[in-house]
């Protein structure tokens, strides 16, 4: 007799991932023929095959699933979230284009965000990273400042709170600390990660595509995403761009035209306020850069 099981997904490499049963048992997991490929998050219905494997034979509804994409394709990060935590450092400096396109992608999903302002203890940089974050905490997006190398304890007193009872993506570029930032938080994610590698059947350097972790409390999970160069939103459509950007809430509805997409139109009161000072002009650009992608790069 087969039976079938409950489980998350906890790390996922191609086609084969690993899914925790609501037990805690790990199994290695393959999809059955051409069924949707789940993300790292997903519960997920098994078929236990053999000891220690399974294959999957249904993904639960979920709350959301948050992809990236570039010009050839879109690549699942994780689902489930319920809040999603950006580590950015005061050096080596971080892309502001890279966060924004994390935040549009987040809060086109209306997934809450946290910024992580790590490396404090390098003064000499700090004032300008502050300055180069305050215009997206006056967008309403919450800041942690932290030093997980210099105050690892105050670090984790800052955002153990913020963490707790969330399902946290952890995102962000080479070198922001973000390994390192996992390792304080879950002491035991070295060795979770040999674990999974072993389930996974690769190499201990392979790269997996996300992994989530418990917090050593239970009180909540991260799920770890590889640091990349790039953020493709090429799979969001021209509303969810228009709703990526809150300041520009209060003006949509307001145009001459209903349809109007904020770039060319006469009588545009997103346009109007740019020019008034109430919209940031790089924003602006920003959003008339992924409005046009996600029309297929045709509006002039
Ligand atoms: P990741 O690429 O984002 O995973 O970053 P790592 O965790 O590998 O850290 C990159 C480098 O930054 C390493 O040399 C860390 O020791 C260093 N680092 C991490 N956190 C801090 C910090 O709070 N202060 C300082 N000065 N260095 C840090
Ligand atoms: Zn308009």
């Amino acid at each position: 007799m087969t039976k079938h099981e409950r489980a998350q997904v906890v790390a996922s490499h191609g086609r084969h991932y690993v899914a925790q049963t609501e037990a805690g048992n790990r199994l290695a997991c393959v999809t059955r023929g051409k069924k949707e490929n789940p993300a790292v998050g997903d519960w997920i219905t098994i078929e236990t095959v053999a000891r220690g494997q399974g294959t999957m034979v249904d993904i639960s509804a979920r709350s959301n699933l948050l992809y990236r994409s570039d010009a050839f394709r879109t690549k699942l990060l994780a689902a489930n979230l319920t809040q999603v935590c950006i580590v950015v450092a005061t050096e080596p400096s971080f892309s502001a284009e890279l966060l924004e396109r994390a935040l549009v992608a987040a809060e086109a999903l209306l997934i809450p965000v946290l910024i992580v302002l790590n490396k404090i203890d390098l003064k000499a940089f700090l004032t300008h990273a502050q300055a180069r974050l305050d215009p997206y905490r006056t967008l309403g997006y919450l800041r942690y400042e932290v030093s997980v190398k210099g105050d690892p304890e105050k670090c984790r007193e800052i955002l153990l709170p913020a963490l707790a009872h969330h399902t946290s993506l952890f995102m962000g570029q080479s070198g922001m600390g973000k390994s390192s930032l996992l390792n304080l938080l879950v002491p035991n994610a070295l060795a979770a990660t040999r674990e999974i590698s072993e389930a996974l059947q690769t190499g201990k350097h392979t790269t997996t595509d996300a992994r989530l972790y418990e917090l050593p409390d239970g009180s909540g999970q991260i799920i770890d995403t590889p640091g990349f160069q790039e953020f493709g939103l090429a799979h969001l459509s021209p509303g969810q761009v228009e709703r990526a950007f809150p300041e520009l809430r209060a003006y949509l509805g307001q145009c001459r035209f209903y349809n109007c997409t904020h770039l060319v139109e006469p009588g545009c009161a997103v346009r109007r306020a740019l020019k008034d000072g109430a919209i940031s002009p790089a924003r602006y650009d920003l959003f008339s850069a992924l409005t046009r992608e996600a029309r297929g790069g045709t509006t002039r």
